[in-house]
């Protein structure tokens, strides 16, 4: 580009002044500078309110008025070219204030030679080009921070991408800006979040092999064009738009090509440079990092609302076997009465005296109806401690335990294993519901017997540790794996729920012992090895005297 003279302001009230400087400037400059003069202070401020020049020399006294207050003004107007101050002889004590206020030098007139001048301009003019280019470095890095936390913290791709497409531009003074993304299929390239360019622009998608940005994503490189316009491969909108240089560069993602990065400057006198190119590349790594984050971050979302939509789904299902059951288990109360009834009333020959033949069959109905009316309590039982609140009287629990352990002795002995009894003196009482806690131990007992092998053994212990009383139900049977130990408290959960399984059960004993423990701030446990046996224990608050 060809060099333009130095514009320089001097605010001076004394001609000869003037006619010094321009000597002076002369000698030194050649005809590289242009010197226009005024005389006052308003004028002086006309003038470097156009901030046109790129060197003040203000004198500091002009007139009625203050050069320094000129200056101070200049400076807080944000004027960027240097300002020296000219001071008289007598004027030394104001350097300090001058510089203070922001002058790049002052120069004592009387003493003004042109090295000296020649020195200060220099000086004046290198130092306000280094500050220029940190500010502009500075003014760069804000605006790749802001491009990085727009990169890091939107997650909306349609609000994420304009912004980044616009602030890329503005990082490089580009005027213009545009994403080409490949399309799903790999084979072409579509512009979106065209910035400052008409919609027309994006109207062709480059086909595979086609065009600048394709060329920009094949080569993994950044590309620039200076004059796009005479360029073989320049697309006719873009030209009509009035782009004049290009930008490309790749966004790439572990390996993966994404798309192209362009901008646009729209005027010849717009230059990018390579510091500015390796800027908009880093831009382009980090944008393809986040469109590998989004990628990831909406598949996530797809899982998490597949996931809602399963899990609500399970918890209607579960609504619903719930309802069947109260349903079901409410209907077959009733029914199953009347059978018991019945039976019952055959079993003591109401209906006249059973034949030796007939007693074991009724027997075996009327065995099997109780279990069966166990089974029916046990599914109303579970409804009925969600629903209900507890009645918790005082008690003790070792008639309840002495009671149900005598209950379970013949079937222990039936099933061939030992059952064993100890309580400790002492005991102190609970607050409790006789009726469930009667189920609790039921329950507890009826799973040692029915998961421990003949020959086993079954030992029941009711001891006091501190505020708590202790119920442990021990066995030496099938034991439960660990990973099941959670879910065995879970509604019908039954470690083999297989048709052909071993046990029968309905999976609800241990829901409903658990849910009745924690009605009476209690908590249960379960310790347990395969083939060895478990333990499960209930601890219960004891009533404190
Ligand atoms: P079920 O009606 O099947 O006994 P529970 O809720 O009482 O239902 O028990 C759930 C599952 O926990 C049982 O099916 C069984 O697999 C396991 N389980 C319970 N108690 C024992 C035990 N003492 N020994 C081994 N497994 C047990």
């Amino acid at each position: 580009m060809e060099k333009r003279p130095l514009q320089i302001l001097l605010v001076d009230d004394d001609e000869d002044d003037y006619i010094i400087t321009e000597e002076l400037l002369r000698e030194i400059m050649g005809y590289q500078y242009h010197l226009d003069w005024v005389n006052n202070y308003p004028t002086a401020w006309q003038q470097i309110e156009q901030k046109r020049h790129d060197l003040y020399l203000i004198d500091y006294r002009l007139g009625p008025d203050s050069g320094l207050e000129l200056l101070r003004r200049a400076v807080a107007l944000g004027v960027q070219a240097p300002i020296i101050l000219l001071t008289g002889q007598g004027d030394r004590e104001v350097d300090l204030e001058a510089m203070k206020a922001g002058a790049a030098d002052y120069l004592v007139k009387g003493q003004m030679d042109p090295a000296v001048l020649e020195r200060s301009l220099r000086y004046g003019i290198e130092r306000k080009r280094v500050e220029g280019q940190r500010e502009a470095l500075l003014e760069s890095e804000r605006r790749l921070n802001q491009v990085t936390q727009l990169l890091n913290t939107e997650m909306d791709m349609a609000v994420l991408w304009p912004q980044v497409v616009q602030q890329s531009a503005a990082l490089i003074g580009a005027e213009a800006g545009a994403l080409a993304l490949l399309a799903d299929d790999g084979r072409s390239l579509h512009y979106h979040y065209l910035f400052n360019l008409p919609p027309e622009c994006a109207a062709d998608a480059r086909v595979s092999g086609e065009g600048v940005a394709w060329h920009v994503l094949q080569t993994g490189q950044a590309l620039l064009i200076p004059n796009y316009a005479v360029h073989p491969q320049a697309l006719p909108y873009w030209q009509q738009a009035g782009v004049h240089s290009y930008l490309g560069v790749p966004l790439v993602s572990g390996g993966q090509k994404l798309g192209v990065l362009a901008l646009f400057t729209l005027s010849p006198q717009r230059e990018i440079s390579p510091r500015q190119i390796a800027l908009i590349e880093s831009v382009g790594q980090q944008m393809g990092v986040a469109m590998h984050n989004a990628r990831l971050f909406a598949e996530v979302q797809q899982r998490a609302a597949e996931l809602q939509r399963a899990l609500t789904r399970l918890e209607e299902l579960d609504r619903l076997k719930s309802a069947f059951i109260r349903n079901a288990s409410h209907e077959l109360r009733t029914p199953l009465a009347i059978v018991r009834g019945y039976i019952e009333l055959l079993g003591q020959g109401e209906f006249g005296e059973l034949t030796a033949a007939q007693r074991d069959p009724v027997e075996t109905i009327t065995m099997r109806a109780q279990a069966l009316s166990r089974i029916v309590d046990d599914m109303t039982a579970v409804w009925n401690v969600e629903s209900m609140e507890l009645t918790l009287e005082r008690m003790n629990l070792r008639p309840v335990v002495q009671t149900a352990v005598a209950e379970f002795r013949l079937p222990s002995h039936r099933a061939q294993l030992q059952l064993n009894l100890k309580i400790a003196p002492n005991l102190a009482d609970i607050m409790g519901s006789l009726m469930h806690l009667t189920r609790v131990v039921d329950n507890l007992l009826g799973n040692a017997i029915k998961f421990t092998p003949p020959g086993g053994a079954i030992s029941v212990t009711l001891q006091q540790h501190g505020k708590t009383v202790i119920l442990d139900v021990v066995d030496t049977g099938i034991g439960i794996p660990e990973y099941e130990l959670e879910r065995i408290f879970d509604r019908f959960y039954q470690i083999d729920d297989s048709p052909t399984r071993r046990y029968g059960g309905t999976g609800l004993g241990l829901a409903l012992v658990k849910e009745i423990v924690e009605a009476h701030r209690g908590v249960i446990q379960v310790n347990s090895v395969v083939q060895r046996g478990s333990r499960f224990r209930v601890v219960l608050p004891c009533v404190s005297e």
